[in-house]
């Protein structure tokens, strides 16, 4: 038995995989860890990050309810006026979906629909100079 013959095709296969996994993968956060993000401690966090060079305006203009970096504080302030943006306050208005409401949906205690959850978008900074 020799070496084997195989030059590393293998290799390139699975570069070819993995490219293709990460574009689909390639989706904004899910519901649930947004409303996770705007929790107060959270939401300060984010919206007050180190500036990142590598991300889009440097991180620092970033819509919490979207999960979106803008180039600019016109870019975002443009943003929170379209329809994606008003759509997703309107999806995060209703309560994140937890173990107490799994109970009361299986008949364990009578049922209360989730409540509504105040939205808005996140106030900016007027005094950027
Ligand atoms: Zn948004």
């Amino acid at each position: 038995m020799g070496k084997s013959k195989q030059t590393g095709n293998h290799k390139s296969d699975k570069k070819k995989n993995i490219a293709k996994t990460w574009k689909t993968k390639r989706r904004t956060k899910d519901l649930d860890q947004i409303h996770d993000d705007m929790k107060p401690d959270n939401a300060a966090r984010l919206l007050k990050q180190e500036p990142d060079y590598d991300v889009t305006g440097c991180a620092q203009f970033y819509c919490l309810h979207c999960a979106r970096y803008f180039v600019d504080l016109k870019t975002m302030k443009e943003h929170f006026k379209t329809k994606v943006h008003k759509k997703r306050l309107k999806e995060l208005r209703v309560e994140p979906y937890t173990q107490a409401e799994a109970e009361r949906a299986a008949g364990m205690g009578s049922y209360v629909p989730p409540q509504s959850v105040h939205v808005q978008t996140q106030p900016v900074e007027e005094e950027m100079s």
